[in-house]
């Protein structure tokens, strides 16, 4: 069960392997937490227990600030033992709420374990809601279960729902931009802003914030991924003649100038123009960075696989704030996704997919790193035995894409070892 497999070579020094075993991770259903502010009419019926209604309730329950829109259909022991019709009660469930609230314009079903396991077809439920509230709703379905999946998964099921639904573009449009994957709302402007200064016209964002502004999609479509864990929303987008453009994701002032760079390249921007553009973005996250540098240079960093962000975020520590990284665990690798970022990796990194949790944290103790990020099940733990820790979650709750989030990218690694350091004096 143990296996350390090594991988076919990639263009990396790294050292990839694979681990197989006991898995510690949240489900999908998390990135409800953040899609719900993102779209700004959609609503998240989730179908399953009182134990997903507890995880997203808590999750998100802090920042609820106008009436939530989320909410969980649950499935109870009639459900589970076949003595009710979920359907009917769903869809009772369904016509109440959109009775209830009829500013939603668009309605996912998330499918949880619970509905898995009774096999309740919820793209099927949806197809017959959005029949019965078609034009004012449309009714889509994900799975946000926890059965072979990492909490960032939820976003690109989400996100792969929405790809049938993208009108096609003609063949003969001008070329555009697709920026693919959820940024928070400050962070979406900006970046619009950087590409209008480039000069490129045509761009749109998915999830769009609002669900009657879906973008076209088609051959002159180029698609640049803002989240490393976007493989099935890629997959299906690519499948609609959207080419993807090979970048590093957004994190640090690297990594945004080199996702820049690759939607400049792919439309011709001129190199000298595209230095003076982004001059002052590429400033201010370097005078934001060398504030945390001192902080966490010759620091060693330990990634538990949870986010599916640890690649590009251990190039960050590494590369930007002079971190050492010990050891870069990650849910899934997807190779061609991540192959920019792994070049930029140091020789010899350890980069493992997968989990086996004992064995890991086993390594973990023996290395006694001055850093680890991990998801909130280890933290607590691993506080308790001495050792400094990092939420991945917070990772996806707070805006960190981008020269003017670099900072704060920054000071999220900083904040527990300055705490640490205050705890020890
Ligand atoms: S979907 Fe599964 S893992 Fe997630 S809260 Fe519900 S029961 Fe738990």
């Amino acid at each position: 069960m143990n296996a350390h497999a090594p991988l076919p070579s990639l263009q990396t020094g790294c050292d990839i392997r694979q681990e197989r075993g006991q898995r510690a991770v949240f489900c999908g259903l998390t990135g409800i937490v953040w899609l719900h502010r993102k779209i700004q009419d959609a609503f998240f019926l989730v179908v399953g227990s009182r134990t997903c209604a507890h995880l997203v309730q808590s999750a998100a329950g802090v920042m609820i600030f106008a009436e939530p829109r989320f909410a969980t259909a649950i499935i109870d022991e009639r459900d589970l033992a076949g003595l009710a019709d979920a359907n009917e009660e769903l869809d009772r469930v369904v016509r109440r709420l959109i009775e209830r609230r009829p500013d939603i314009r668009l309605l996912f079903l998330v499918g949880s374990c619970p509905s898995e396991v009774i096999k309740l077809d919820l793209a099927r439920a949806a197809q017959r809601l959005s029949r019965t509230f078609h034009p004012d709703v449309r009714v889509l379905s994900y799975s946000g279960s926890g059965i072979e999946t990492t909490f960032t998964q939820g976003e690109d099921a989400c996100l792969a729902a929405l790809v049938p639904e993208m009108p096609k573009a003609a063949a003969s449009a001008a070329p555009s931009l697709l920026v693919v994957g959820a940024l928070a709302d400050v962070v979406e402007d900006q970046f619009a802003r950087l590409f209008a200064q480039l000069g490129i016209a045509d761009v749109a964002f998915l999830p769009a914030r609002r669900a009657g502004e879906l973008p076209a999609i088609g051959a002159n479509t180029r698609l640049l991924l803002a989240q490393p864990f976007l493989a099935d929303t890629a997959r299906a987008l690519e499948a609609r003649g959207g080419i993807r453009l090979a970048a590093p994701f957004p994190l640090g002032q690297e990594g945004t100038t080199g996702w820049l760079r690759a939607a400049a390249d792919a439309f011709g921007v001129p190199s000298d123009h595209f230095a003076r553009v982004t001059a002052a973005g590429r400033a201010r996250a370097a005078t934001a960075l060398a504030l945390y540098r001192a902080r966490l240079a010759a620091k060693r960093v330990f990634f538990f696989p949870d986010s599916q962000l640890e690649v590009p975020l251990a190039r960050f520590l590494s590369r930007e704030m002079g971190a050492d990284l010990i050891e870069v665990g990650t849910p899934y690798l997807h190779r061609q996704h991540m192959a920019p970022e792994l070049a930029l990796l140091p020789d010899g990194t350890q980069v493992v997919e997968g989990q086996n949790l004992d064995a890991q944290m086993d390594r973990c103790r023996a290395a006694r790193p001055d850093l680890t990020i991990c998801g909130l099940g280890l933290a607590n733990p691993l506080e308790a035995e001495g050792l400094a820790t990092k939420w991945s979650i917070e990772l996806l709750f707070t805006p960190i894409q981008g020269y003017d989030q670099a900072g704060d990218l920054a000071e999220l690694f900083a904040r527990p070892l300055k705490r640490r350091a205050r705890l020890e004096v």
